[in-house]
């Protein structure tokens, strides 16, 4: 992921270095190039402007360019603007200090939904949480199936119910499950359509209201980039999320979400997927990612 974007920024900044002193033009080329760069990665136009704005108003104040090392400092703060953009710190998730924290994961059909639901078990596993997998998407049985057989690959609960029952009383039942089990993590499955309804967002609103979960995890594929943003907003305005987690960022995808995500819709990033693979789940962290891409 993102080496385009990597390469890019690296050859304007290896030409940056080669110059010794800079000169404002010398600057508006090289962040030129950058906003160039940050375009063709589909990172969104308002945060790439506001990015741009941000490094060149740092850079010609504060007496950067009469600097002795004037390039370093302006790729110091093009790394620091960059973490910026995407949360400076990793966001930590939420746990319920008394009885069993729930996450309620939610998306579109083809995101990655039930894969991350195993792997967010997993996760939590390894670390000495007893999650408990639920499969709340009564329209596809085909997902439900596809949920055990991950719950039982990675040897850890699940819980459905038979036809007929509606996602809020999946929801209700799996808590109590959990609380009668000792169970400590319950990790929910909703259902996911092909594009936003009224009717999606509902039945998840009330899903939501019915277990109050402390993590509402939207899981969205990062390679149809920009949609990605556009599907985190209004799911975001609609449901109130805790966080994003992006999938599919191993594929050949610009990365663009990663970097627009977090300024278009206030919600952090939380997690990235990068593979099919059940650990295939990082947590995010944006200063890393930023020293990744410049290099
Ligand atoms: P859902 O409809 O949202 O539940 O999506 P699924 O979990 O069924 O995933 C759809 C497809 O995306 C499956 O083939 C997954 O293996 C694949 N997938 C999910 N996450 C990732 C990821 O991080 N990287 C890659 N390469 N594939 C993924």
């Amino acid at each position: 992921m993102f080496e385009g974007l990597a390469e890019k920024l690296q050859e304007t900044f290896k030409k940056l270095r080669g110059k010794g002193k800079l000169t404002e033009k010398d600057l508006n080329s090289a962040l030129r190039e950058v906003r160039l760069a940050l375009l063709e990665a589909d990172v969104s136009l308002p945060v790439v402007k506001e990015f741009i704005q941000r490094i060149r108003e740092r850079s010609l104040g504060a007496d950067v360019l009469d600097s002795f090392t004037p390039a370093q400092q302006v790729i110091k703060i093009v790394n620091e603007e960059l973490t910026a953009v995407m949360g400076d710190t990793k966001s930590s998730v939420e746990f319920n200090s008394s009885g069993a924290t729930v996450f309620l994961l939610v998306g579109l059909q083809g995101g990655g939904k039930t894969t991350t639901a195993g792997k967010l078990a997993l996760h939590y596993k390894k670390q000495g949480k007893q999650p408990l997998l639920v499969a709340a998407d009564v329209y596809r049985p085909a997902a439900i199936k596809q949920l055990e057989v991950l719950a039982k690959q990675i040897d850890v609960p699940f819980f459905a119910l038979e036809e007929g029952n509606s996602p809020v009383t999946i929801a209700r039942q799996a808590v109590e499950h959990s609380r009668s089990h000792g169970y400590d993590l319950v990790i929910i499955d909703t259902a996911g359509r092909l594009h936003i309804d009224e009717k999606l967002m509902e039945e998840l609103q009330q899903m939501k209201d019915a277990v109050t979960p402390q993590e509402v995890f939207l899981i969205v594929d990062a390679m149809i980039g920009q949609d990605a943003v556009n599907i985190a907003k209004s799911f975001h305005e609609e449901l109130g999320l805790t966080g994003v987690i992006l999938t599919k960022l191993d594929g050949d995808t610009r990365g663009g979400a990663a970097l627009s995500v977090r300024k278009v819709t206030g919600c952090p990033i939380k997690f990235i997927g990068t593979g099919e693979k059940l650990d295939a789940l990082d947590p995010f962290y944006p200063d890393r990612l930023a020293a990744r891409i410049l290099g």
